[in-house]
């Protein structure tokens, strides 16, 4: 039995609608599928019950952007409630954030004479939370770019003429955000952000666990993880980071997470709510 914890869909940045993302997993013998979309849960809902009606387990999840001594850190909630009102409106508040991010990258983007509207970008993305991917799809829709890669490199990649810093929650703020509403607080790929040197501080703020499993770990990478999760008492996580279908081939699957660390996961979050009533 295999899971993937780490997926997305158009609810943010990815393009699988849950019925497309519930149809691949199902094909490819999943087990368990949590759904992981950039600092939303509008997806779960929705997901859960596709999964519920394909005999899937499904785990809530979300990805925060936070920051860890001035790096860009994403963190993974899982097993959290999904009505939690104080991380809602946590949400809400980072949703504006990239709402107003997105009309600001667009005003750069109207300085270098690049007729681009906002509420084209906001149609197109159809969703709370709005990115730089929107941003690029928009620019090669209206015909300003050839490729999203074009559109990363001309005008959207750090320090290029539109991009726009975002604004960040602390990690510590992200990993109290989630256990307040009964989850889980993992790092997601951090081999990807190649400062392996946050993490004893990340682990101090209540850090779960670490996704040593990801699509572009390579096995020296996961082994290496594997290691500080030991270390640090850490749960390990994993998951593909799909986003929906890449250059034709859904990078689904590229990732199985053996199921004993999604009981683990459970247990942990189970044990930890079962510690919080009894104290
Ligand atoms: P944002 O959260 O708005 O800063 O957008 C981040 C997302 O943009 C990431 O999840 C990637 O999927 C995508 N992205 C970042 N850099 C590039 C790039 N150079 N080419 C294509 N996609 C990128
Ligand atoms: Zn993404
Ligand atoms: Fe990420
Ligand atoms: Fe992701």
């Amino acid at each position: 039995m295999f899971a993937d914890l780490h997926l997305h869909t158009f609810f943010s940045d990815g393009t699988y609608s849950p019925e497309e993302l519930v149809a691949s997993a199902k094909r490819l013998n999943f087990a368990t599928v949590a759904l992981t979309d950039h600092d939303t849960v509008e997806g779960c809902a929705p997901t859960e019950r596709l999964c519920a009606a394909a005999g899937m387990e499904f785990l809530s999840g979300t990805e925060l952007t936070a920051e860890q001594d001035g790096n860009e850190i994403h963190i993974l909630g899982y097993c959290f409630d999904r009505a939690n009102s104080k991380l809602l409106l946590e949400i809400a508040k980072f949703q504006t954030v990239r709402q107003n991010r997105i009309r600001e990258m667009v005003a750069r983007l109207n300085q270098l004479s690049i007729p681009l509207e906002a509420e084209a970008v906001f149609t197109l993305a159809n969703c709370r939370a709005p990115g730089r991917p929107h941003v690029a799809r928009a620019l090669v829709d209206a015909g300003f770019c050839e490729s999203l890669d074009e559109a990363f490199e001309r005008f959207l990649k750090k320090s290029r003429p539109a991009w726009v810093p975002k604004f960040k929650m602390s990690a510590g703020h992200a990993i109290d955000l989630l256990h307040q509403a009964g989850g889980l607080a993992v790092m997601a790929h951090p081999g990807l952000n190649r400062s392996d040197k946050v993490i004893p501080g990340m682990v101090e703020a209540g850090l779960d666990g670490i996704e040593c499993f990801h699509t572009k770990h390579s096995s020296a990478t996961a082994s290496r993880y594997l290691k500080l999760a030991q270390r640090f008492h850490l749960l390990v996580t994993g998951g593909s980071d799909c986003h929906g279908a890449s250059k034709g081939k859904p990078v689904m699957g590229s990732v199985k997470l053996p199921y004993h660390y999604v009981e683990e996961l459970k247990q942990r979050a189970a044990s930890k709510r079962g510690s919080e009533k009894a104290a």
